[in-house]
């Protein structure tokens, strides 16, 4: 299924064999690829432009005053993000594979996930069954203990673009449930295998590290700088910036269980008031059918003052994570 002709061909990436555009963003292309030497698989390469031209925004490119002046993305972010994901190693995070550049891009070659974005499925299933959304907010969450907890980094773009997932082949449960005509390829919930982590929509990943940030030392795994003479804003940032995870992971379980995010507007300026506030609702009908204990998990992940938001710990405690679904816990 190679499209030939349509794909560019990028200087020092002759290894790789493109095969599609998976996704594109402002600075950078991802594909599908394969391994021209047929070492390794299938992969994702994030193709990122070092140079941005300044006339891509706007009316303004078409003002002669504009030039084209190229503006350097900050080389420093993009071997950040490299730096970060060369720390990791989780079944929840996508894998770094390989890293190179060449004069005009940044290549960074990455674990395929072949399932794509998490937003697509919510958009595909209009929205998530209970037991659903908490198998997959319950995998992010442990990636997300993995990154905060064992390697002190947080992500800070957690979202449904930036999810992403393997489908695993499909296991059948003791007593699948018929499915309705035309509803055949609709994800049965039944059909995922608690404790595997695996199943229904399969194994979800935690990618794009563009914005994330060490919080402390993965080496000494204490906070950066001298313990006792660390400053209690330092103390207290790192503790903020994962709370702001914590926040994220509740818009991603939020939207998941009802299918669209707790905060909107057309408006920027009154969508930043309304986050600001915290000003969201379990809106009717929509929320009706949704338990309490899952709208108590959501307001306690979405409370405005990081002191009192809950922890990755305090998360995994909830009792609407712990329950299980005995009719599709599967007989060991
Ligand atoms: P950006 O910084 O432009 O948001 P991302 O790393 O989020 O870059 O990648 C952009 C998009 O490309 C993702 O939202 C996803 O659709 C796709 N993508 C990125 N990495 C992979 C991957 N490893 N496997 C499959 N698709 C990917
Ligand atoms: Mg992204």
């Amino acid at each position: 299924r190679e499209i030939k002709g349509k794909l560019p061909k990028y200087p020092g990436l002759e290894r790789w064999v493109l095969l599609e555009k998976m996704g594109d963003g402002a600075f950078s292309n991802v594909y599908r690829a394969r391994d021209g030497t047929g070492e390794l698989g299938e992969v994702a390469i994030k193709v990122v432009r070092k140079y941005e031209m300044n006339s891509s925004q706007g009316v303004n490119h078409l003002h002669p005053d504009v030039k084209k002046q190229p503006k350097t993305v900050e080389r420093t972010n993009i071997l950040k993000e490299v730096q970060i994901m060369r720390q990791l190693d989780h079944p929840g995070i996508v894998k770094l594979i390989d890293f190179s550049e060449s004069r005009q891009f940044y290549y960074i070659v990455l674990e395929l996930c072949s399932g794509g974005e998490l937003f697509h499925q919510i958009v595909r299933l209009t929205y998530f069954s209970e037991n659903l959304s908490r198998h997959v907010i319950t995998q992010v969450a442990r990636s997300l203990e993995y990154l905060h907890e064992e390697r002190g980094v947080v992500h800070r773009d957690i979202k449904p673009e930036n999810l992403l997932f393997e489908p695993i082949p499909f296991i059948p449960t003791k007593n699948p449930k018929p499915r309705a005509p035309g509803d055949e390829d609709k994800v049965d919930e039944g059909e995922f295998i608690p404790g595997i982590g695996s199943g229904g929509i399969g194994r979800v990943k935690i990618a794009d590290f563009g914005l994330s940030k060490v919080v402390w030392d993965s080496q000494t795994t204490t906070p950066c700088g001298t313990v006792g003479y660390t400053a209690p804003e330092i103390v207290k940032d790192e503790r903020y910036s994962k709370s702001v995870d914590m926040w994220a992971l509740g818009c991603v379980l939020y939207t998941l269980l009802c299918g669209f995010p707790p905060f909107y507007d057309e408006s920027i300026q009154v969508l930043t008031e309304k986050v600001a506030r915290g000003q969201y609702t379990f809106l009717s009908p929509w929320w009706d059918d949704i338990s309490k204990s899952a709208q108590d998990l959501v307001s306690h992940l979405l409370t405005v003052d990081p002191e009192k938001r809950y922890t990755i710990k305090e998360f995994m405690r909830h009792p609407w994570i712990r329950e299980t679904d005995e009719e599709t816990t599967p007989a060991a």
